[in-house]
Order: structure tokens, then sequence, then C-alpha cells
């Protein structure tokens, strides 16, 4: 028993740091993809004295904490921001596995739930810094999608969202379609926002840019995610927003980082959150039919 503890924790420890390597390649994403550079060349610099960063100083959160958050060479100050997304991805792989099922499923499952909390990091850190979501990476994430229900049907079928189809006989069909559906859905009601919000407010109230990240969200998660996503992501803007507003004075927002993380909650609580659209489903279909 001590030793399958055991086991478990080294395991466990094992997923964290692989999330802060990964997390480390996330990072090369997150500065080069908006300056379109290349992601293999040239290889990684410090940003003032063009130093190339050698490998014993490339190591995730160790490196930043040994160097003390300064450059070897030049002792130029390294953002705070590299060693945050390693950590930030290490926990979200970790979260993942601790709760959600993906240790009794195969390796191309956790690849693919992996790559969407990749693809939604690299989102959200983007939209922070420049307050844009990059097509290169939403692009990706909606091709990628359908593509990933096709190869792994199973991963649609998991939050319920390709009951829709069960009219049709294959599996793979359905969840194929249901990543559609998901797509349509999350993409659209984001659309229909900043539709109403341009009427209402007489300006652009959300961009382009959220209606493919939500399109993303819906194609990996099913169209009953996406509903709850939707909603989620707001109360956890407010939280955030409120302190600054107050205190920053800060208008612009960047919305895409709640509709990340509201995802990510959401695919944590998925048996939770397909149950509620469940319950409004049923409501629905009683007033339906009486
Ligand atoms: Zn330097």
């Amino acid at each position: 028993m001590e030793q399958s503890n055991l086991e478990n924790a080294i395991i466990q420890l094992w997923i964290f740091v692989l999330g802060t390597v990964i997390g480390s390649f996330l990072n090369v994403c997150i500065y080069r993809i908006p300056e379109r550079v290349s992601l293999l060349r040239p290889r990684s610099s410090c940003v003032r004295c063009n130093e190339a960063i050698a490998w014993y100083d490339n190591i995730p959160v160790v490196s930043f904490l040994i160097l003390k958050g300064r450059c070897r060479y030049c002792n130029h100050k390294i953002s705070i921001g590299y060693p945050v997304v390693e950590v930030i991805t290490g926990i979200a792989f970790w979260l993942l596995f601790r709760y959600f099922p993906l240790r009794d499923t195969s390796f191309l499952f956790c690849c693919i739930y992996l790559t969407f909390c990749c693809l939604l990091i690299v989102c959200s850190f983007v939209d922070l810094k420049l307050h844009i979501i990059p097509n290169e990476v939403s692009y990706t994430g909606l091709v990628l999608a359908p593509l990933a229900s096709l190869v792994y049907p199973d991963f649609l079928v998991l939050s319920g969202s390709a009951w829709v189809f069960n009219v049709i006989g294959n599996q793979r069909i359905h969840s194929f379609l249901a990543s559609l559906l998901g797509i349509l859905v999350g993409g659209g009601l984001i659309y229909l926002c900043a539709l109403i919000g341009k009427v209402v407010l007489k300006k652009d109230a959300m961009g382009f840019g959220d209606v493919k990240l939500m399109g993303v969200i819906g194609g990996f998660l099913g169209w009953k995610l996406s509903i709850t996503t939707f909603f989620l992501a707001p109360f956890l803007g407010l939280l955030f927003a409120i302190p600054k507003l107050i205190f920053n004075k800060e208008r612009m927002i960047p919305y895409g980082p709640f509709l990340s993380l509201a995802a990510f909650i959401c695919l944590l609580y998925i048996d939770v959150c397909s149950g509620i659209i469940d319950n409004y489903v049923d409501i629905f279909l009683y007033f339906f039919n009486h």
C-alpha cells in the first residue's frame, strides 16, 4: 500500500515537471507567434545582450530561481511571466491528471486534452500581453478539435455532447458532428453577445478573437460545456475586473484568459457541467411535451 502511494506521488510529480517543461516551450510560442518568428530557430537568447541561453540556464522555474530572475551575462531582469507560465502549465497538467480520468484512458486521449490546455494557455497569455488572440493558435484548434474527434471519438461522447447525433450509427461521425456543433454553439454564443454589445454600446465590446477562441473550446468540449463555459467566464471576469477597475482605472480587460479558465474548470467538472445542461434540457422537454 505504502509502495503504491509513493509510486503515485512520483508519477504526479513527474506529470507536474513534464508540464513545466512543456510550459517552457509555450513561453516560446507566446513570445514568438505574435511576432511571426519561427518556434525552432534561432535559439533562445537574452533580449538585451543577445547572449544565447545555455541549457542549464533554461531549466523551467529552477533556472529562474537560481539566477534570481536576471540574465547571467548582463544582469537584465527576466520577466516573471516565464516561470509563471511554466508553473501554470505544470499545475494544469497535474490537475487534469489528478481529477480527470486521464490515467484510465489511452495515451492519445491524454494528448488531446493536454494539447487543448496548451492552446488555452498560449491564447490567454498572448491576450494578456497584447490584447489579441493569435489566429495561428485559434485556427490550429479549430482544425485539431474535429480531427481529434474523428481519430478518438470517445472524447466528446464523454461529455454527453454526441447524443444529439445518436440517430446515426457511427460513433466517429457522432463525435465529429458533436465537435462541429460545439464550434457553432461556442462561437455563436459569443458572436451573439458581440452583436448585442455593438447595438447597445455602439462600439466593439468583444473581439472576433474571442469568438474563435470559444469556437476552439466548443470544438474540444462539445456544445454542453461551451454553454457552461460561456456562463461561468463573466463571473470569473468580474472577480478580477472589479478590483482592477477600482485601483488601476484600466478599461481594457482581455476576455480570453477568463474564457480559458472557465473552459478548464468546466473540463475538470465535466460531469457536473453536462448534468446541469441535461437538467435544463429535461425541463425544456417537459414543457415542450405538455
Ligand atoms: Zn543579457
